[in-house]
């Protein structure tokens, strides 16, 4: 919005940020005989309007509910810089949280009683915004904190390019993922959507407007990647880029034993080298249980025809693994990669009869949730409660877990509704200078249950989730959360363990009054 400062407009301003300020309880009054014009500019693009204010107290969770005082639409981050500037030098500040896509499941986007920063109300406004600006010759695009991956993707693959490391679905801000981690097949061998950032514009809880990169400003480039919006507002990032595949071989094989399952994960992950032509793309794996049909809303792969054979093989086993490769091709390897694939599939010990293939093109594989998704809404399905739990899981401990949770807890409840995965990566593609938590052992295993629950519901599958955190406990099973939520500090602590004392430091040298993502509940759970 162009602020031109004509009279109804800056009264409408001054009253709409009076107002805020005093519901916030904010003392010192809006100084309006200096014509406070930064603050009046602010004001401007703060809303107090009912369906704003919903819209910012709900998430994709559809659990959590936290009403914001106000929702701010910037158009450029110097409006972010300027709001969190108002809250830090106020005598009352107000805690404040960066919103791209709100598709956190625990309100860690929410502010109560504060301010939302709509981050998507950038994407609107390229002029002023970082907007995607792509480099051919140094091979990376500079992309808005507000953009989804869905359009980096587009924008890149404009120049033959893209980034190397995705997460399942791209309907996801670059600033929401990498405050997480962003992890999909490709984690393994590229590491997490983290790992591959050059470097990043941040605008810390002091206001600072800062560029932070492996060589500048290091500590709050470490501290913001995985740091769940704790330390600051990224407003840029810089992604490297690679030629994009032409289109992908994708194959699922069944497995009825775990152990051959997770054996076949682990010696395919052994293969992770960026320039290890014989490496695998993409690697990730499900479970199948009884919920009617082998595919899910996230997908449709297997044939119909196949369907029959697939259930009754769920039927007698219970649950079926399901190993889930791809290899990219292009124009120089479209001809080879068949041989390719199969000399991967040489010497797995899948169920003979159960390997499914398909080849798609490169976009349609990247965006293969987003169908399932347009399906759901149609059915007015995707606003339903979403009680999710991802963990992190210890190789060593991986057994143990099947034995307990999978073939425990989860087939005992049998209530699953929604996809389970588990697939493995490794290590020594994370980066631990960074905020992200996961555990100590090289290779680890990640396993989402994404639960879609009814209205009524979602209730039992947070009983079964309290369950699966008791068992871990309980057997020590050294469990890390993924996207985690907790509601005191002493599980805050205890899921940062080591990290927890840098994480509390770059809190304060960052963030010292605690006014970002209040929402996670990490430094004001009382
Ligand atoms: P939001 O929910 O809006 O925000 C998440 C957190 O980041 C909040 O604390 C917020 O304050 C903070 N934040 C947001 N923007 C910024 C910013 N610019 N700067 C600093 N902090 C910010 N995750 C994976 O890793 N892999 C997957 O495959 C995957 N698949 C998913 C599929 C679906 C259908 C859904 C709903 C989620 C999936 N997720 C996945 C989880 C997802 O990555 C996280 O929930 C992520 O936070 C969502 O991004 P968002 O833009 O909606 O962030």
């Amino acid at each position: 919005m162009v602020m031109s400062f004509q009279f109804p407009a800056y009264f409408t301003a001054i009253f709409i940020i009076t107002r805020v300020m005093s519901i916030m309880k904010i003392s010192k009054p809006l100084d309006v005989h200096h014509k406070d014009i930064r603050a009046v500019d602010l004001a401007t693009k703060l809303s107090v309007d009912p369906s704003a204010i919903e819209s910012a107290s709900r998430d994709f969770g559809g659990i959590v509910k936290a009403e914001p005082e106000a929702v701010l639409h910037p158009s450029a981050p110097q409006d972010i810089a300027a709001l969190i500037k108002f809250s830090y030098s106020s005598s009352v500040p107000f805690g404040i949280a960066a919103k791209g896509h709100g598709h956190s499941a625990r309100g860690q986007a929410m502010a109560e009683n504060g301010v939302v920063v709509d981050m998507r109300s950038m994407a609107n406004n390229r002029r002023n915004g970082t907007g995607i600006r792509v480099s051919i010759d140094r091979l990376y695009a500079d992309v808005g904190g507000e953009q989804l991956w869905i359009d980096v993707l587009n924008a890149t693959l404009e120049y033959g390019l893209a980034p190397v490391s995705w997460t399942d679905y791209l309907y996801l801000t670059v600033g929401g993922t990498l405050s997480n981690a962003g992890i999909s097949g490709q984690t393994f061998r590229y590491g997490p959507q983290i790992s591959n950032v050059l470097e990043m514009d941040v605008i810390t809880g002091k206001a600072d407007f800062l560029t932070c990169s492996p060589r500048m400003n290091s500590e709050l480039f470490y501290a913001v990647l995985g740091g769940l919006g704790q330390f600051g507002i990224i407003t840029r990032a810089r992604i490297p880029l690679q030629p994009a595949p032409k289109g992908v071989k994708w194959v699922r094989l069944l497995y009825d034993d775990f152990s051959s399952f997770t054996k076949d994960q682990e010696l395919l992950i052994s293969k992770n080298g960026r320039k290890d032509k014989s490496a695998l793309d993409y690697l990730e794996g499900s479970l199948l249980m009884d919920q009617g049909s082998p595919d899910n809303w996230r997908s449709s792969f297997f044939p119909h025809k196949d369907h029959p054979k697939i259930i009754s093989l769920i039927t007698k086993h219970g649950i079926i693994y399901c190993l889930e490769i791809v290899k990219h091709y292009d124009d120089r390897t479209k001809h080879t990669v068949d041989k390719e694939m199969k000399q991967v599939l040489q010497g797995l010990n899948y169920m003979p009869g159960f390997m499914f293939g398909k080849d798609v093109g490169y976009e349609e594989f990247l965006n293969r949730v987003r169908s399932g998704e347009l399906k759901l809404k149609s059915q007015g399905l995707w606003d339903v409660p979403h009680p999710w739990l991802n963990l992190f899981i210890p190789k060593s401990q991986i057994s143990d877990f099947n034995n307990g949770v999978f073939r425990g807890i989860v087939l005992e409840r049998n209530i699953t509704a929604g996809p389970v995965l588990v697939y493995p990566m490794n290590r020594q593609k994370w980066d631990d200078r960074m905020s992200a938590v996961i555990p100590d052992e090289e290779i680890f295993y990640t396993v989402g249950f994404l639960h879609s629950s009814g209205f009524d519901t979602w209730e039992a599958f947070e009983d079964q989730n309290k369950d699966i955190m008791r068992f871990c406990n309980k057997t020590g099973i050294l469990v890390k959360q993924y996207l985690p939520h907790y509601s005191t500090k002493e599980e805050w602590v205890h899921h940062f363990g080591s990290k927890w004392k840098v994480f509390q430091h770059r809190k304060y040298q960052f963030d010292p009054r605690m006014l970002l993502s209040p929402g996670q509940r990490i430094f004001n759970n009382n």
